[in-house]
């Protein structure tokens, strides 16, 4: 079985949407990929830190469903990371109003000596510094090294964050994110701005839009499910990278055609994960419901041309 290695928070999360409030659930760029690759047949490890503050409930979550924690630190006395974030009217952007980095401000990971020959490495959203850390400590270059990051850590660490940029295969950003780092509008600009940075792939990610694959002049896109109820769509992004990774590691196949059926596995299941509050929907998936999605995704994207 493939295995692999994730990096990123394992949080409290306090979401405010047009449809309601919730204070302090389970959340972090960690739990959700974790979950989300938790679909696949792998062999999954999360690197991050919490506070014991964390209920023992919500690690079980993780721990349920396969998810090797031995290198999730628990701080004694420590404060697990908060985010608490308020979206807009139309869901696609939001605000963040509260980062408390806590435990993770100062956090030495260290990676499983059973996880230092992962196949694929996930780096959730964290400091780059923390990214970095893990790639060094890998016995051998993983076949694969996926990234994912946000406006704070560019706001905050730019430097730490290019840095690491460089020594990876594939960047998965949003859009406005994109924008930020490469100062080029054109989101095809970008995507050739970010290759010059290191990574050889690119998956641009618009939300309700879908998201993009570039790989030099090639380029693979893949709507967004059109769904009638979207919820809360915190951790969207991070399902997605999970599916993702998760995608790869379980097929055991890096090439270009295999990262496009990557990114629908990943847009199918971030499309449950809006359905409710944070992680409640993608914790209690079952087989039966994904499979039907991806039917309706390949039908949404089929049709018959003539070309001349
Ligand atoms: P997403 O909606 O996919 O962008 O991810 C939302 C998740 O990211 C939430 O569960 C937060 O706990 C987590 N998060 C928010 N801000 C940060 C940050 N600066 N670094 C790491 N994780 C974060």
């Amino acid at each position: 079985m493939g295995k692999l290695l994730i990096v990123g928070t394992v949080a409290f999360d306090a979401i405010e949407t047009p449809f309601g409030k919730t204070d302090r659930i389970l959340g972090g760029a960690a739990t959700f990929i974790g979950l989300a690759a938790s679909q696949f047949d792998v062999d999954s490890a999360i690197v991050s830190v919490v506070g014991d503050d964390m209920p023992k409930a919500y690690l079980d979550v993780l721990s349920n469903k396969g998810i090797d924690l031995s290198g999730l630190e628990i701080v004694k006395g420590g404060k697990t990371f908060f985010w608490k974030g308020k979206y807009h009217n139309d869901l696609n952007s939001r605000d963040t109003l509260v980062t408390e980095l806590n435990t993770l401000a100062d956090f030495n990971p260290i990676v499983p000596g059973n996880f230092k020959d992962a196949d694929v490495v996930m780096l959730g959203n964290l400091h780059p510094n923390i990214q970095m850390s893990v790639i060094d400590q890998m016995a051998e270059r993983p076949k694969l090294i996926v990234l994912d990051t946000m406006n704070f850590w560019m706001d905050h660490t730019l430097e730490e964050l290019t840095a690491v940029i460089k020594r990876i295969d594939v960047l998965t950003i949003n859009d406005e994110e994109a924008r930020q780092l490469t100062n080029e509008y054109s989101l095809v600009r970008a995507a050739a701005e970010i290759q010059k940075m290191g990574p050889k792939y690119v998956v641009i990610k618009k939300g309700e839009h879908g998201a993009l694959l570039f790989h030099k002049e090639h380029v693979f896109f893949a709507p967004a499910l059109p769904l009638e109820e979207v919820f809360d769509p915190t951790g969207a992004g991070d399902t997605f990278a999970g599916g993702f990774a998760g995608y790869l590691t379980a097929t055991d196949n890096i090439s270009f055609n295999n990262m496009k059926r990557a990114v629908i596995h990943g847009s199918n299941l971030a499309s449950f994960c809006v359905e409710r509050f944070g992680t409640e929907r993608i914790q209690h998936l079952n087989n039966g419901e994904v499979g039907k999605r991806l039917h309706q995704f390949k039908a949404l994207t089929q049709f018959d041309i003539e070309i001349q």
